[in-house]
C-alpha cells in the first residue's frame, strides 16, 4: 500500500472531516502510485488518516473516501455507499426524483449521481473516481434496475483532473428525453441536452416556498431555464405568468411543459437577454405583483468574485424595481463562492440603491437531497430567498 505523510502542523482541516489533501500538504510518501491509485494517509506523527484516491495531476492531490483502516475500497464499498445514499434519501423522503450521491457529502468525492425515477445521470469529476465508473454503474444496476444510465461528464472541471470531457450512454441505449414528476406538476427533461444533468433538481424543495405569494398574481420569472418556478407558480393559482431565458432550447422547453401541465394559457415564455430586458421594462414603468429571479453562477473563480456580486446586485436591483410596492422578490444564487451572508448583503445593498425596504418571508437553502457537511462548507452552495418588497 502507498503511504503519504501530511506535513507537520498539517491536519486539522483534513482530521476535522475535510476530504481534500492539497499538494502543499504533503511531505514524504512511500512508493510511487499511479495517477487514481488508492493510497494511505498518515499524520506527520504517524497516525492513520483515512484512505482515498492520488492524482499527481491535480491540485487536490488526494480525496478521502474512507477513515477506517479496515475498509476496503473495492465493487462492495461503492455499492454499499450507493445504497447508503439512497437510505438517506428515502429516510429524508425523497421517493422518486433526487440527487442520489452529492459528492463530498456523501463520502465519494467528485461523484455526482442524479436519480430520475428510473433513469440515471452520473458525473465522474475526478481521475480517481473516474476509474471506479464501472463499479458505480454495476452498483446502480444491482440496486435500481434502471431504465437507464447517462454519463453527463461534458464538464470542463474534468480537465483540471487530466480528464477529457464526454457524454454517452452507460446502459444500452434509451429514450433520453423523458417526463418526471415534480410536486404535482410534470417536467420535460433532456438528459443529453439539457443544461447540467439536465435538470435542477436542488430547487425542487423551494419550488414549493412560492405557493402562498403567487394566488392571482401577475408573476415574471428571469432565468427560468426550462420553466419549472413558473408552471408551480401558475398551479398555485398565478394570473400570468412570463418566464425568459436567454437559451431558445429552454424556453421551447418551457412551452411544452406549459402545454403538458396545461397552463399554456397561463404562462409564456420568451427568449431574451434577463439583463437588457430587465433594464428596459424598469424604464418603461412595468410592474409585477412577484419577480422570481434564478441566475447563473456569474462566476467560477473565487479571483472573479467582484464579477458575480455585480451581477447578482444588478439583476436584484432591476428585480426589486419591477416589484409592486407590497410585492414579492424570489431570489436565488447557485454558487458555493458566495458564501449566504455575503449574498444576503447583496441584496441589501440592491434594497438599499432601489430605495426600497425588505421584509423576509423565508431563507432557504438547497434540497435536502444536496446535504450540507458541516465540515465541508463549499457542500453548500444554493441561496434561496423570498422577501416582500415594500
Ligand atoms: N430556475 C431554473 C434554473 C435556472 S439556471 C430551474 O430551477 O430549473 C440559470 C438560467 O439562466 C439558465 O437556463 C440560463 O440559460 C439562463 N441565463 C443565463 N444568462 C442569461 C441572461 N443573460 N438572460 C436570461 N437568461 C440567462
Amino acid at each position: 500500500m502507498y503511504k503519504f505523510f501530511l506535513r507537520k502542523k498539517i491536519g486539522e482541516r483534513i482530521i476535522g472531516g475535510h476530504p481534500w489533501i492539497f499538494g502543499n500538504e504533503l511531505g514524504d510518501h512511500q512508493g510511487e502510485p499511479q495517477p487514481g491509485d488508492i493510497v494511505e494517509v498518515y499524520s506527520y506523527n504517524g497516525s492513520f488518516v483515512g484512505k482515498g484516491y492520488y492524482n499527481p495531476a491535480s491540485q487536490i492531490r488526494i480525496r478521502l473516501l474512507t477513515r477506517h483502516k479496515e475498509e476496503e475500497i473495492n465493487d462492495d464499498f461503492f455499492y454499499n455507499r450507493i445504497k447508503e445514499a439512497w437510505e438517506y434519501r428515502q429516510q429524508i423522503g425523497y421517493v422518486e426524483n433526487c440527487r442520489l450521491v452529492f459528492g463530498e457529502a456523501d463520502q465519494l468525492p467528485a461523484l455526482i449521481i442524479d436519480k430520475f425515477n428510473d433513469y440515471f445521470v452520473i458525473q465522474t469529476l475526478a481521475l480517481g473516481i473516474e476509474k471506479w465508473k464501472d463499479a458505480i454503474v454495476s452498483a446502480i444496476q444491482k440496486i435500481f434496475s434502471p431504465k437507464g444510465i447517462y454519463e453527463r461528464n461534458d464538464v470542463p472541471v474534468r480537465e483540471l483532473e487530466g480528464l477529457a470531457q464526454q457524454k454517452g450512454f452507460l446502459s444500452a441505449p434509451f429514450d433520453t428525453n423523458i417526463i418526471i414528476n415534480e410536486n404535482g406538476l410534470k417536467f420535460h427533461v433532456d438528459i443529453e441536452n439539457g443544461q447540467k444533468t439536465g435538470y435542477f433538481l436542488d430547487q425542487q424543495d423551494n419550488r414549493r416556498a412560492i405557493q402562498h405569494i403567487v394566488k392571482d398574481a401577475d408573476v415574471l420569472e428571469a432565468f427560468c431555464y426550462t420553466g419549472t418556478f413558473s408552471l408551480h407558480a401558475a398551479k398555485y393559482g398565478a394570473k400570468q405568468v412570463l418566464g425568459l431565458d436567454i437559451s431558445e432550447n429552454a424556453v421551447t422547453t418551457a412551452r411544452s411543459n406549459a402545454e403538458l401541465n396545461g397552463y399554456a394559457d397561463r404562462c409564456k415564455f420568451q427568449a431574451v437577454n434577463a439583463f437588457d430586458v430587465l433594464k428596459q421594462w424598469v424604464k418603461d414603468g412595468k410592474r409585477y405583483d412577484v419577480v422570481m429571479l434564478d441566475p447563473p453562477a456569474f462566476t467560477k473563480s473565487r479571483e472573479n468574485i467582484e464579477k458575480a456580486v455585480t451581477g447578482y446586485k444588478e439583476i436584484n436591483l432591476r428585480g426589486m424595481k419591477l416589484t409592486k410596492p407590497g410585492g414579492f422578490l424570489v431570489t436565488a444564487s447557485c454558487t458555493n463562492l458566495v458564501p449566504p451572508a455575503m449574498f444576503l448583503d447583496i441584496i441589501s445593498a440592491a434594497a438599499k440603491d432601489a430605495k426600497r425596504s425588505l421584509r423576509q418571508v423565508t431563507w432557504q437553502t438547497q434540497a435536502s437531497d444536496h446535504p450540507i457537511l458541516w465540515n465541508i462548507p463549499t457542500t453548500q452552495y444554493l441561496k434561496f430567498l423570498i422577501v416582500q418588497v415594500l
